[in-house]
């Protein structure tokens, strides 16, 4: 099938060799203000190559439709002349394999509608913040800090990653500047797999609910004991990290967010 893509490669990282920072750039039009936190679609046709490894499409993958998926935006809100994703790999899936085969200058399609619910503005001003991901969950808030939500009044923010190895921590130079120049901001990474580090990792190596449960670095980071009164807890990437969290949160009377009903459990599960 032909398409008119609207938007071209500009700029691509490899993290590790399944995940990548991509940065697409308009081709004759603006891109739409967005808030940190939505997300955006990204197509190929099913006659794009594929990259190594992968396996044969699903029966689901029609020849004369666009492949579709949305990615969260990780690049400020200020940022007009791209748009940033980070995303891995999944060697089975229709569209990464395909993302994973296009060098700088190839072209794509870029939805031209940023969506999404998974955002900061409901937050209370001077409330503090806790964003916790796992693997390419950590997108959206490089987003958040981009934008400069530090450069605003409010609480303290952390952030708590986890990923498979140290090499998989995307945007860990980043955030740990920010640690070092922000007093308002703490990172803690944790890896599960140390063993296979070429040189002794010296961090932590628990799941990131189980770092939660270890109330004392939380509640040193942000100065206070973490309550639903004065934090709000954004959780992004693996479901079972989600439910997990989701389930220590609520023991601590913690509720999820909802339009209509406000709490302060953020949720954006990529299951
Ligand atoms: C709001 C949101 C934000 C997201 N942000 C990011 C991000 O920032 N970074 C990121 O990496 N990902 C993100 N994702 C996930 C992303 O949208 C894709 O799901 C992911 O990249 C996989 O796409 P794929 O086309 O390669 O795999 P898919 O083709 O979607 O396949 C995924 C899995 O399902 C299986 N499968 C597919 N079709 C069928 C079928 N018909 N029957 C049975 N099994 C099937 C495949 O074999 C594979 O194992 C986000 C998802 C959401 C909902």
């Amino acid at each position: 099938m032909e398409s008119k893509y609207n938007a071209v490669v500009s700029s691509i990282v490899e993290v590790s060799p399944t995940m990548r920072i991509f940065r697409i750039s308009p081709l004759g039009w603006e891109l739409p203000d967005f808030v940190s936190g939505q997300f955006a679609s990204l197509a190929l046709t099913p006659q794009s190559p594929k990259a190594e490894p992968s396996e044969p499409d699903h029966e689901s993958v029609k020849q004369d439709k666009l492949i579709k998926r949305v990615y969260s935006i990780a690049s400020s809100s200020k940022a007009k002349d791209f748009i940033e994703f980070y995303i891995s790999l999944v060697t089975s899936g229709a569209l990464t394999p395909r993302l994973f085969a296009l060098k700088i200058g190839d072209k794509l399609e870029l939805g031209k509608r940023m969506v999404g619910m998974f955002t900061l503005e409901q937050v209370p001003k001077d409330n503090n913040v806790v964003l916790i991901a796992t693997g390419t969950g950590v997108a959206p808030y490089i987003s958040m800090l981009r934008s400069n939500i530090l450069g605003k009044e409010g609480g303290n923010i952390v952030v708590i990653h986890g990923a498979a190895h140290s090499w998989d921590l995307g945007y860990r130079s980043e955030l740990m500047l920010l640690d070092n120049i922000s007093p308002r901001f703490s990172y803690f990474p944790t890896i599960l797999e140390p063993e296979k580090e070429p040189v002794p990792w010296g961090g932590d190596t628990r799941f990131v609910q189980d770092m939660w449960i270890d109330d004392q670095i939380i509640t040193k980071a942000l100065g206070e004991k973490s309550t639903p009164e004065n934090t709000h807890i954004f959780l992004c990437g693996n479901p079972r990290m989600v439910e997990a969290m989701f389930e220590n949160l609520e023991k601590d009377g913690f509720v999820i967010h909802k339009k209509k009903a406000p709490g302060q459990i953020h949720v954006e599960s990529w299951g």
